[in-house]
């Protein structure tokens, strides 16, 4: 028979990273290691699920597209579940649990169920692929303020729908995430709103894994460079005078499989 226990274990909701395990924290490897139970989704790489306890119950709680918020209240629930038969309990997210990642929402959630609840940072893709392709965000002489914002407003996952007039005019970088699918809309908005064809763009996709992949043009050629590649999502889209730093600093970015064994050895 089921008998609850009289504390609640505690629902850890930890930030993956981009795909390169060595960009993991160490706080939320820690938890990993120690998992009772892990709940992941689909975009944490192979090398970060290696991390978990062996013992520890591993559940893939994969968000399909288009069923999104039926599956929320599922992992919630399961959530709740779990940290009643078990102490440590760690949702795995990829990037930043709180950048377009649902972690808000899913904290929220724990909270008001009365589940104690705490997240652990991870870092974020719209920072990390961006900068494994060589671009930085700001730059004293391109660009002192970023947006990051979401490609898929269009799609009703996102409200209030994005606002791309001001975007277009907010900061001189702006990073796109889940923006792949919706592009030439996103192009023709921002060029409507004033935003020269001539600005350069960047995809980066799957960055910091092996597979990364690097897309250059400007707003006025990337959808038929895309079309030519048959580039695919998952990427970030980086928008704005920074792009120009691809030219010197790719050739010196880390190239997605880092020897952590090498690293060690050189640090020590
Ligand atoms: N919480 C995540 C974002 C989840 S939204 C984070 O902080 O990174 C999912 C979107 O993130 C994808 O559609 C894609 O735009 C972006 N993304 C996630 N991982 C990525 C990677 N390794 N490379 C490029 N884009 C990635």
């Amino acid at each position: 028979m089921h008998t609850e226990r009289e504390e609640l274990g505690k629902v850890y909701l930890v930030g993956a990273g981009p795909g390169d395990p060595g960009l993991m924290t160490l706080k939320g490897k820690g938890l990993l290691e120690c998992a009772d139970v892990v709940i992941y989704d689909a975009l944490v790489s192979s090398a970060i699920l290696m991390m978990i306890n062996p013992q520890a119950e591993k559940i893939h709680a994969g968000k399909r597209r288009g069923r999104h918020s039926l599956i929320q209240e599922e992992i919630t629930q399961l959530l709740i579940e779990k940290a009643r038969d078990n102490t440590i309990v760690v949702r795995l997210k990829g990037g930043d649990p709180f950048v377009f990642g649902r972690g808000g929402e899913e904290m929220a959630d724990l909270v008001k169920a009365g589940v104690p609840v705490e997240v652990v940072p991870g870092i974020t893709s719209g920072i990390a692929a961006p900068a494994y392709a060589g671009i930085p965000l700001t730059h004293r002489s391109y660009s002192s303020s970023v947006t990051f914002v979401t490609g898929h407003e269009a799609a009703g996952k996102y409200s209030p729908v994005v606002n791309w007039q001001a975007i277009a005019h907010g900061s001189e970088t702006i990073v796109i995430y889940m923006g792949i699918h919706n592009l030439p809309h996103i192009i023709e908005q921002l060029h409507a709103a004033g935003l020269s064809l001539e600005t350069p763009i960047a995809l980066v996709r799957w960055g910091t894994r092996p597979e990364q992949e690097e897309l250059t043009g400007t707003l006025a050629t990337i959808a038929a460079q895309m079309e030519a590649k048959e580039f695919s999502a998952p990427a970030i889209a980086v928008i704005g005078k920074v792009v120009k730093m691809h030219e010197i600093l790719s050739s010196c970015r880390p190239l997605g499989k880092i020897d952590m064994a090498h690293v060690t050895e050189v640090i020590n």
